[in-house]
């Protein structure tokens, strides 16, 4: 721990001048996030073009109707004409708050309340909840209007939208209702393993970050998604067995196997596992299972199963761990820097000795180009994951020397064409734009991949 802790404290040597130098900081801030958000509009410039082909790449003309590959395109079409406004829009919302000191005056307003009612700036950590939720609130409400765009005209206008007017009013009230029962609690304990640990705090909130994590996994399914979706256990029949035979086969700890009425807000399809190790939830859109056979359906899990079987959840979690880490070796730089504060407007009394929670907010906006980074790593990570996990159930028969199983990449690649096109997703796509925003391969990748597999395995028998 001591070695641990002498090299954190080597970086904030590195990092001193944070807290002494008159740094722009708000420069900085509305420079990168511009920058990022003009790069995101030329990644969508180079893709909208490709909307327009107007045959289809020659590995699906086979699979996909004439009017379905019109219908994806024009779907592609409106969906990066709606991503282009959007993303100027929040940007220049951002951009303003940022210019007229949004921040400050928020952290201002709640200690103003407070004081109202006789509680002071001792009070930090109910001031800090005060002040997120406020945000929180605030910067979502000129958001609503895209969102209501993007259900009732854009997903309407293909016939994916299933949501009534009443049903998205009351998810975006549960919504709240649920960030705030998590988030006050989850910033409570932030800042209080903050006052007690001191510098040493890094060790501490990491263990805290991962079981908290670990208790939302748990929590996840048992109270918060039954208040959105109902899960029923999957109907005995031939889809049933089947699942469960895999999982037994391959020793997946199946606990509950459930249907999804995924299709009460919209028609888009899925399925997925969760859970604890020693104990998983394998959930099935009943849009999936409408739309497809069930040994694709079958395929679909044997890939979802490659995930599980090759640990992607877990090295996925220890990448966000290292994430984590670096964000909190980095951050006590800006936590006792006054300079900070007063670029972005804060007063000279609340600069002084920063409050850790609108130290660390400004810390992440700091951090944009990092995140950036980050998140194109991880799609990286993730896309080769796909790629292992559709290698896992083309290479079944052999695992579980079963000859059932012979056939389950062309089941699997059936699978996929039937989503995407029922989904209608884009066809053509952009080699940057895909890297940059894509966690999965895409179909023609995805469909190429598989035969490479299957004739692989021909080959060797
Ligand atoms: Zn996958």
């Amino acid at each position: 721990m001591d070695f641990l802790h002498s090299q954190l404290a080597r970086i904030q040597q590195q990092l001193a001048f944070v807290s002494v130098d008159p740094i722009d900081w708000k420069f900085y801030v509305q420079t990168i996030s511009w920058a990022v958000t003009l790069f995101e509009s030329y990644l969508l410039l180079r893709q909208y073009p490709l909307y327009s082909k107007t045959e289809p790449p020659a590995a699906l003309k086979a699979h996909i109707s004439a009017s379905d590959f019109e219908k994806s395109q024009k779907y592609g079409k409106d969906k990066a004409k709606f991503a282009l406004f959007t993303g100027i829009y929040k940007q220049c919302l951002d951009s303003v708050m940022l210019h007229f000191g949004f921040y400050a005056w928020a952290w201002n307003v709640v200690g103003q309340g407070m004081t109202r009612f006789g509680y002071g700036a001792e009070y930090e950590i109910t001031q800090s909840i005060g002040f997120v939720f406020l945000l929180v609130i605030l910067s979502s409400l000129p958001t609503i209007p895209l969102s209501v765009y993007s259900t009732f005209v854009l997903e309407e206008k293909y016939g994916f939208n299933k949501t009534t007017p009443g049903l998205f009013v009351a998810d975006l009230f549960k919504g709240w209702a649920i960030g705030a029962a998590l988030v006050a609690p989850f910033i409570w304990a932030f800042l209080r393993i903050f006052n007690w640990a001191g510098d040493r705090f890094v060790p501490w909130l990491m263990a805290f970050v991962l079981a908290f994590q670990m208790i939302m996994v748990v929590i996840y399914p048992l109270f918060i998604q039954p208040l959105f979706n109902k899960l029923s256990p999957l109907a005995e029949g031939d889809l049933r067995t089947r699942i469960e035979s895999l999982a037994s086969k391959l020793k997946f700890p199946l606990k509950h196997l459930y249907e999804i009425d995924g299709s009460k807000r919209s028609s888009h399809s899925n399925a997925y596992f969760f859970g604890l190790p020693w104990s998983k939830h394998i959930v099935i859109f009943d849009t999936l299972i409408q739309q497809s056979q069930s040994e694709e359906v079958e395929a679909v899990l044997a890939h979802e199963l490659g995930h599980w079987y090759y640990l992607h959840p877990t090295k996925l979690l220890a990448v966000s761990q290292v994430h984590v880490f670096t964000i909190f070796a980095l951050f006590p730089a800006f936590l006792h820097a006054p300079p900070v504060l007063a670029a972005f407007d804060f007063p000279k009394a609340v600069a002084a000795t920063p409050p850790t929670i609108v130290a660390f907010l400004l810390f992440q906006m700091i951090l944009t180009p990092l995140e950036a980074f980050v998140s194109i790593g991880m799609h990286a990570i993730s896309r080769h994951f796909e790629w292992e996990a559709d290698r896992f159930a083309c290479e079944l028969q052999e695992k579980l020397a079963d000859e059932k199983m012979a056939d389950m990449g062309e089941r699997l690649g059936r699978a996929l064409i039937t989503l995407h096109v029922k989904n209608l997703s884009t066809v053509w796509v952009d080699w940057m734009y895909s890297a940059y925003h894509h966690s999965h391969p895409t179909l023609t990748e995805r469909l190429k991949a598989l035969e490479a597999f299957q004739s692989r395995r021909a080959k060797k028998m």
